[in-house]
């Protein structure tokens, strides 16, 4: 049943590359935690024709390799350090509160969401957009969210399959509320590969659902009467690493409780000082423990774009990667945050449509500042600043 879904699938891959179209579609999914090396490690065929068919590339995240920073980065083309995102978790040193996934007021804040996300973009040139939970978009920013969007505190949340659903629901409305802008967010394999480790059972049946549910979203979208306008990208976040409770650092064997405000731990570990003359003492009791790099603020390096947010740490740690530096104690698995230099942290792109080209490996990783301009580019509207540039991806269009 599998296989002849997949080549009715790939027959309509085939036609819908044969076709070209000015007033197109974008649809976008993020797959949270798309480890680069996930389509060829996993039994994947639908990805795998995808970039046979269509493009395959390797994109950087940014640091940190997490994901509220890095879908926002996505949505803005920004860094973290230059769109506010700084981490999933810090502190609003202006209002003394802490942002974090988990607090709804924070989490909601659009003034901590600098930049211009895509789907305001968008909405401000008169192109109608959707998401579906992406990171942000659930938040006003500037008083505005896309022209549909859906509300990650509303819960159940739409299961994985509705959220496909949802993609064709609103690629179905009439033409003229229809979205030409559709950018969807799933779980998976993040999850599984938190709890079970990048290369394991769990994240490869994940992985493999996923590649399942996009080739049924894809057949479905190419049902659609403007199938051969419509470029479908299927990327992610950031990558995902093993674990170990054997490669652990706790804080407290190393700082006093009276020097520290607030340890946001997470990758990497942002230290807020209870009194400024506390950062050295900080700083100094954590930078000659080994599997540890540490910074002031201001003074990480500059390939990382990181430390001069006003909401940075005062003291910035980051691990090697593999370990972990929390009080709580960890158990195996996955996690992500390090160096978006490492290549555990890289992530899959994969793209088809009329825009782009056909059967085409990029070698070089580009970073991901570059899918805002790259989406403006498709949709045809004019980017704000930002970080990234088109012609880094320039290779990826058809011409
Ligand atoms: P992490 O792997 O720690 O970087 O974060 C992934 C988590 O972010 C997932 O467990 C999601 O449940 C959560 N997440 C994704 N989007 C949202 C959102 N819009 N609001 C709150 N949490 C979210
Ligand atoms: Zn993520
Ligand atoms: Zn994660």
């Amino acid at each position: 049943m599998k296989r002849i879904a997949l080549s009715v699938c790939l027959l309509w891959v085939a036609m819908a590359s044969l076709a070209v179209g000015r007033d197109s579609y974008t649809v976008i999914i993020s797959l949270d935690g798309f480890r680069w090396d996930y389509v060829e490690a996993f039994d994947t065929p639908f990805l795998r024709e995808m970039g046979n068919q269509g493009v395959k590339a390797t994109m950087t995240p940014s640091f940190p390799s997490k994901t509220f920073p890095n879908h926002y980065t996505l949505a803005t083309g920004l860094v973290p350090d230059h769109h506010g995102i700084i981490a999933n978790k810090f502190k609003v040193r202006d209002e003394n509160k802490v942002f974090s996934l988990s607090n709804d007021e924070t989490r909601t804040n659009g003034n901590y969401y600098g930049g211009d996300p895509i789907w305001l973009t968008a909405r401000n040139q008169g192109v109608t957009s959707a998401t579906v939970y992406w990171v942000g978009s659930d938040v006003a920013i500037k008083g505005q969210h896309a022209n549909y969007w859906r509300d990650y505190q509303e819960k159940p949340l739409l299961t994985l399959p509705e959220r496909t659903n949802e993609i064709m629901r609103l690629l179905s409305l009439p033409e003229n509320e229809r979205p030409h802008l559709v950018m969807a967010y799933f779980e998976q394999p993040d999850a599984n590969g938190h709890t079970y480790g990048p290369i394991s059972a769990e994240t490869r049946q994940a992985m493999e659902q996923m590649d399942s549910l996009m080739c049924s979203l894809w057949m479905r979208l190419m049902t659609l009467p403007f199938a051969a306008d419509i470029n479908f990208i299927v990327t992610g976040d950031h990558g995902m690493t093993w674990v170990n409770p054997e490669r652990q650092l706790f804080p407290k064997d190393y700082l006093k409780n009276e020097w520290v405000e607030l340890l946001a731990n997470d990758l990497p570990t942002l230290i807020y000082a209870t009194k400024p003359k506390y950062v050295d003492s900080i700083y100094n009791a954590l930078k000659k423990v080994d599997h540890l790099r540490v910074w002031r603020r201001g003074e990480v390096p500059a390939y990382l774009n990181y430390g001069n947010n006003r909401n940075m740490g005062d003291v910035v740690v980051l691990p090697d990667i593999g370990w972990v530096f929390d009080n709580t104690p960890w158990t195996p698995g996955g996690t992500h945050g390090y160096d978006q230099t490492l290549s555990d942290m890289w992530v899959a792109f994969r793209a088809i449509g009329p825009d782009f080209k056909h059967g085409y490996t990029r070698q070089l990783t580009f970073r991901n500042v570059c899918i805002y301009p790259l989406l403006c580019h498709l949709l045809g509207l004019q980017p704000s600043p930002c970080d990234g540039t088109l012609d880094e991806v320039r290779d990826l269009l058809a011409q």
